[in-house]
């Protein structure tokens, strides 16, 4: 993992000898609220027509180990990497991608029931609502 402060041609030199690598841009003190995770390709992160990659109020975190990454952020900052909608780096949250010729998750009805689920709840809440309506025109009643 290399963290570029005040080094542009450095960290765009990284970026292009490793397109494959990840780039976290980050404010100059890391925060949990904003932890953006690119591919080193990305046109957000490197296009030309901006020059202050590492000089402003952001720096930049890279390594070729999305996992490197992964660990500083909850480690040593205590957040979740954030993935760019442009570039779409692998998922951060959670799992491994799935292996190939592992076969199975289907036809557990995990799905419907979570649907059925979800309907509940909207269902209860709708119900919620209605009865602190009522409590409500009570209370506005007996004024
Ligand atoms: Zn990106």
């Amino acid at each position: 993992m290399t963290t570029f402060v005040d080094d542009d041609p450095g960290y765009l030199e990284w970026a292009a000898a490793h397109p494959d690598g990840y780039v976290v841009n980050c404010g100059r003190t890391p925060g949990p609220d904003y932890l953006k995770l690119h591919r080193a390709s990305c046109n957000f992160i490197r296009s030309s027509k901006r020059s202050n990659w590492t000089t402003g109020d952001y720096i930049k975190v890279c390594s070729v180990d999305l996992g490197d990454l992964r660990r500083w952020a909850s480690g040593e900052v205590g957040g979740d990497l954030q993935p760019c909608q442009s570039c779409s780096p692998a998922p951060v949250k959670g799992n491994l991608p799935i292996k190939k010729g592992v076969r199975g998750g289907t036809g557990t009805g995990g799905g419907p029931s979570r649907l059925g689920t979800t309907k509940n709840v909207v269902e209860f809440l709708a119900a919620l609502m209605a009865v602190i309506g009522g409590i409500v025109a009570f209370i506005q009643w007996l004024k």
